[in-house]
């Protein structure tokens, strides 16, 4: 009786040392698990790049597509193409920014390896919105045929973005005869901060805005007068697409605007204004693209 008992409790211990044994066994191939190197994954990056640059007024999206040529990062040149800073009022600007989109999508080969384009196509959301009444991408349909568009132009605290600019900011801002909101101080408006941070952060090569519809190409200035590459680049883009390229913009003095602010921080800068507030005109500025792309490559 005593002697199988002695077995049983041998047994009994012979399991337990042998489940303990397994126990600390598999801990260990455990613990071996999290020290082996998971397999590398090269991160396929996407082409466009859809990048958040900040927020409107209204809380908006604003945002940024970054088409890559696919070189050395080093090497890059970089353009920055901008839509709709005046919002609905020039809702044709973000429309021919959209057609921009689509090609760079559809023809990523145009796109020379050295370069990095990014296109803003909607840097005043609140303003279309406003006119357009539909939040992200819309189409022509979607505009109406009647009405006075010009609210459309202010952000969402009634500022013209383009005098909301840190280049001769003044609390008075002029839109032809009219007078117009240019915010508290120079980039108070969310919209121009965001502007601000994505060019500071990523420092184009050059920038160009559309908008509508004075029927020319412009170049830019702040407190040093035109910058030599704005001038080479107005050209370029104006005899390409077959508008007439204006060094500086004279029908009035106007404080505060984007194109300025950039030259100010030595980017060149040009203004391409379509001929109406209703065409598109992508066909001519498919030119102007081209050429740009050409003189950056
Ligand atoms: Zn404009």
């Amino acid at each position: 009786m005593r002697d199988n008992f002695a077995k049983i409790l041998v047994s009994i211990l012979i399991a337990v040392s042998a489940l303990a044994l397994g126990f600390f066994t598999i801990s260990l191939l455990q613990h071996k698990k999290v020290v082996v190197p998971a397999p590398v994954v090269v991160e396929q990056k996407q082409n466009p790049e859809r990048k958040i640059i900040g927020y409107s007024v209204e809380k908006r999206t604003i945002e940024a597509y970054v088409y890559n040529g696919g070189g050395l990062a080093s090497a890059m040149k970089k353009i920055l193409f901008v839509g709709g800073i005046h919002g609905g009022y020039e809702w044709n600007s973000v429309v021919l920014a959209y057609d921009l989109m689509d090609y760079l999508r559809a023809n990523p080969d145009v796109i020379p390896a050295n370069l990095e384009v990014t296109v803003i196509p909607n840097a005043n959301p609140d303003g279309v919105f406003k006119i357009i009444g539909k939040e992200g991408r819309f189409n022509l349909t979607d505009v109406p045929a009647i009405g006075d568009q010009s609210p459309g132009r202010f952000n969402a605290h009634n500022v013209d973005l383009n005098r909301n600019f840190d280049c001769n900011w003044s609390v008075k801002g002029m839109w032809q005869g009219k007078s117009v909101g240019t915010g508290t101080a120079a980039f108070s408006e969310p919209e121009s901060q965001a502007l601000r941070d994505y060019i500071l952060a990523n420092k184009p090569d050059v920038a160009v805005f559309y908008h509508s519809a004075a029927n020319a190409v412009y170049g830019s200035q702040c407190k040093n007068g035109i910058l030599p590459e704005t001038t080479k680049v107005l050209n370029v883009y104006a005899k390409a697409a077959g508008y007439k390229a204006v060094p500086v913009f004279d029908a009035y003095k106007v404080n505060g605007a984007s194109e300025d602010w950039l030259a100010s921080q030595n980017i060149p800068a040009i203004t391409v204004e379509l001929a109406s507030h209703k065409t598109v005109e992508w066909e001519k500025n498919l030119l102007g693209i081209r050429a740009l792309l050409e003189f950056y490559k």
